[in-house]
């Protein structure tokens, strides 16, 4: 079977780790400092904490924007998050363990992304944050969500925080940027199947110098690393959590780090393809592509009539097919949050996706193209 998912190994990866097995040093050291840095240049935000998972940056990133909540002159009560139920689980789930109360926004049926004129009716004086999510590596339009905070805070006096879930999307670019570095509070996943991976971990990067530092000290218990430990002589002035990263994920990334463009650029290179081939197919839709938005596709999702049959087609020909997540507002343990949501009525049962990614042969991709093609 062609796979939809494989793990990055990059040469160069035994030698890191080996290095820090024979170091003696597993927790946070400087391995987790490089990668630190050569992540920050990437992204062009120096402001970055690493962390062990892409989870851990969601819990960490809202309990951040939680407590801008709290700050002087901004009402108190339990935040309202806005979120888009067209993700994985983790993103949404993190509002739930951050006591924060959820209501969805609709979906835009052409990206799959948040639709941003639903959001923009839905901010609230009780609008703590808002979570977006670049689905599939596609990013959100984050120009305009700047201008709709813009006009929320003329509006109730009080801007809420972007959280922005980059874990399938490093390499994207809005407005020719790379995310990350656009001014919000942003999480990026190095599971082992995204673009970047550490075997797992996870990042955040931050709009300041202040964040950044509770950052870092929450995500180690809410202690100074710097603190006098030997004698103890230090206080918690806010519990935190045991999320840093280590130092074998972190040389993972490091040696991943140095092939990941090329990666990225197959990913792109692929989708082109497929954008190309099946470009006017019966019953099969393409995502939109507007511009100033550029895409990692990490998923290439696309839109098909009779999607049962389209998958036993594409299973019953080798191909890997999957429609990845379920729709979040589903799940019983939100069921207190459920709203009508036309626009994800409208995809949610049409979504798949198909391999994209840079272990595809050309002689892959074009059997892949062709199955499609010829109907299901
Ligand atoms: C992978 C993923 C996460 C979780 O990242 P982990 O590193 O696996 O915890 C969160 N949100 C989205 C959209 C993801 O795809």
């Amino acid at each position: 079977m062609i796979p939809l998912f494989r793990t990055a190994v990059a040469p160069g990866t035994a030698e890191r780790v080996t290095a820090v097995v024979d170091s003696g040093r597993f927790g946070h050291g400087p391995a987790v400092e490089e990668f630190e840095r050569a992540v920050g240049d990437r992204v062009g935000n120096p402001r970055v904490a690493a962390v062990n998972n892409g989870t851990s940056g969601l819990h960490l990133a809202l309990r951040l924007a939680g407590a801008y909540a709290g700050a002087p002159g901004v009402p108190g009560g339990p935040g309202e998050v806005l979120s888009t139920p067209f993700t994985f689980e983790a993103t949404n789930w993190s509002i739930l363990a951050n006591g924060m109360r959820l209501t969805w926004v609709d979906v835009d049926p052409a990206t799959l992304n948040i639709d941003l004129d639903d959001l923009a009716k839905k901010i609230t004086p009780a609008t703590r944050a808002i979570m977006v999510v670049h689905w599939a590596g596609f990013p959100v339009d984050l120009v305009r969500l700047a201008r709709i905070l813009d006009d929320a805070e003329a509006e109730h006096g009080f801007r809420p925080v972007v959280v922005e879930d980059c874990a399938q999307a490093w390499g994207a670019t809005c407005a020719g940027r790379p995310l990350g570095g656009h001014g919000n509070l942003c999480v990026f996943s190095f599971h082992a199947t995204k673009h970047l991976s550490c075997g797992g971990g996870g990042l955040l990067t931050l709009p300041d110098e202040e964040s950044l530092l509770r950052a870092r000290r929450l995500r180690f218990f809410g202690i100074d690393r710097d603190a006098d430990r030997v004698n103890a002589d230090y206080d918690v002035a806010e519990w935190g959590y045991n999320f840093y990263m280590n130092e074998i994920n972190a040389a993972i990334g490091l040696a991943n780090l140095e092939t990941v463009d090329e990666r990225v650029r197959l990913h792109r290179l692929n989708a082109a393809f497929y954008d190309a081939e099946l470009a006017g197919v019966a019953g099969l839709e393409l995502t939109a592509r507007p511009e100033g938005l550029e895409s990692s596709f990490w998923l290439y999702p696309v839109k098909v009539d009779d999607r049962a049959s389209f998958m036993r087609k594409m299973a019953g020909a080798g191909v890997t097919v999957s429609v990845v997540c379920r729709r979040n507002d589903e799940h019983g343990c939100v069921a207190d949050a459920r709203t009508p949501l036309p626009g994800v009525d409208a995809v949610h049962d049409r979504v798949v996706n198909i391999p994209v990614g840079w272990w595809l042969t050309p002689e892959e991709r074009s059997h892949i193209a062709e199955t499609i093609k010829s109907g299901w």
